[in-house]
């Protein structure tokens, strides 16, 4: 478990005492005490120059460095004379007692090696107490599973003299679709918990959207609504043929048919599949469809049954500047003419490098001037190779498989280099060539049955695309090829 620091890290987010504290979430740092910290956030409300004495823990130091928020000017007495009354109020017994046993929440994050016992035991819970809960907790939930970023919400009452903090409830929502709840019952043999999960049904609906781009792709989808998950599906779908970095201009479009997942309050939860995606590019339509072929690999395809998917990637690494191309140039480091055979992409020390296409590693090593060098093997026609690595991933060994857009190493200046850059080249039957301008070979084509049942469901998602009610103020491009915006009709 993260503890909370002023710079704002995850971790125990206390929400205790909300009478006082007008409904305000504090948080603190020092999570080792955070049963005792409700009280001394009480005490320190009431009297908050009240000397150190007065303040519990140790490991509730911290908690000190930034100011109560509640405090406000009336509360906080400027000299001990003044602090009497609050301190006298304390001491009422009345007060006093509801101080101690109204419960609060506090919210704990899970972080890496975290286990739930010590975050239990952290937050004020005796080992007994937080055994009981977590034992209920597996009934319907692996602790085992928790990943960290989980969090819980726990519901405490606070610890009173040798009595610990008492554990009310625990609430944790392992994803948008479960709530589980451990929940203290007081039996006839003493307290006891018991776990229940709680599936909350999701409903899943088709949404439309689309958009003509303006300033920026990011921009565009965000202004039609499409969730990020689903933009980032569609520039996957579209890496084949889109240089995103250097194509898309002002007056491009797109438009797509993707699943959403909403909770009963209707509440957008998730995305699911996308199942058309389209876009307009420089004046040319591409229209992609999702598809289960019977071997039961997925892919989008065009109209004609094409895969998306290319032999070769023309980009092998993301948010990349080509910084030089291929061709005749003075060499920056020689200073002679010299031919460039392949495609500089400049980009940080460290940004991965994609395979360009399914193959196996031919070399993995230094190469000379190249550096860190790998080259793979597509078929018997195809060769890719990458330069300048500042490291090669371990599984890089002459002979080994490698899947398209599998990670190979990471862009570095390794060897005769300038700076961090990838050195880029696609050979073709042995000669090195231009990776922009080389026809890059297609991928799978549908035929036979396969062909058949993929025009099937692409007449029934082209129904279903029609009938979809556009997200709203979406921009969707006409039969003409122009754009109108439909706010609320599914063809304009
Ligand atoms: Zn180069």
């Amino acid at each position: 478990m993260s503890f909370d620091r002023p710079s704002g890290s995850t971790g125990i987010q206390f929400a205790g005492l909300q009478a006082r504290s007008a409904g305000r979430a504090v948080r603190r740092a020092g999570a080792a005490a955070v049963g005792l910290l409700g009280l001394a956030a009480g005490i320190f409300f009431l009297a908050p120059s009240a000397g150190p004495d007065l303040l519990p823990q140790p490991g509730v130091d911290s908690a000190y460095a930034e100011p109560a928020p509640e405090r406000d000017a009336s509360a906080a007495p400027q000299s001990p004379a003044a602090q009497r009354p609050q301190l006298a109020a304390l001491s009422d017994a009345a007060s006093n007692e509801a101080l101690l046993t109204e419960p609060y929440r506090v919210t704990l994050t899970v972080a890496r090696g975290d286990t739930l016992m010590a975050m239990l035991t952290d937050a004020g819970l005796d080992r007994p107490q937080a055994h009981r809960a977590i034992q209920a907790l597996a009934d319907v939930y692996s602790p085992r599973k928790l990943k960290p970023g989980h969090s819980f919400d726990l519901t405490l009452a606070p610890a009173v003299g040798d009595r610990p903090a008492t554990l009310q409830e625990l609430l944790f929502e392992p994803d948008a679709a479960r709530r589980v709840v451990v929940a203290r019952e007081n039996g006839a043999d003493g307290p006891r918990f018991t776990a229940s999960a709680i599936d909350r049904p999701l409903t899943t609906r088709l949404a439309r959207a689309g958009g003509s781009i303006e300033s920026s792709l990011y921009v565009a989808a965000l202004d039609a609504g499409v969730p990020s998950t689903v933009l980032g599906d569609m520039i996957t779908i579209f890496s084949f043929d889109i240089d995103f970095q250097r194509e898309i201009q002002p007056g491009d479009r797109f438009s797509l048919l993707f699943e959403e997942k909403r909770d009963e309050d209707g509440a957008f939860v998730g995305s699911g599949d996308v199942l058309i995606a389209e876009m307009t590019v420089g004046g040319k339509q591409r229209r992609y469809y999702r598809f289960e072929d019977s071997d039961g690999f997925v892919d989008y395809f065009d109209g004609e049954g094409r895969s998306v998917r290319k032999a070769l990637l023309r980009t092998p690494v993301d948010g990349a500047r080509i910084s030089s191309r291929f061709g005749k140039r003075k060499h920056p480091i020689l200073g002679y003419t010299k031919m460039h055979k392949g495609m500089d992409f400049a980009a940080p020390t460290g940004t991965p490098i994609y395979a360009a296409g399914d193959g196996v590693v031919e070399v993995a090593g230094w190469n000379g001037g190249f550096g860190k060098y790998i080259r793979i093997r597509h078929n018997s026609t195809y060769k890719t190779a990458y330069a300048h690595l500042s490291r090669i991933d371990g599984r890089m060994k002459p002979g080994a498989k490698v899947r398209q857009r599998q990670i190979i190493g990471y862009v570095g200046t390794t060897g005769r280099s300038t700076g961090p850059h990838l050195h880029y080249e696609v050979h073709k039957a042995g000669r090195a060539v231009n990776p922009q301008g080389v026809k890059l070979p297609t991928g799978k084509v549908l035929a036979g049955a396969d062909l058949t049942r993929f025009q099937a469901a692409m007449g029934e998602v082209e129904t279903l695309y029609a009938q979809a009610e556009p997200l709203s103020g979406v921009v969707v491009a006409a039969e003409d090829g122009g754009s109108c915006t439909a706010p609320a009709v599914a063809t304009c």
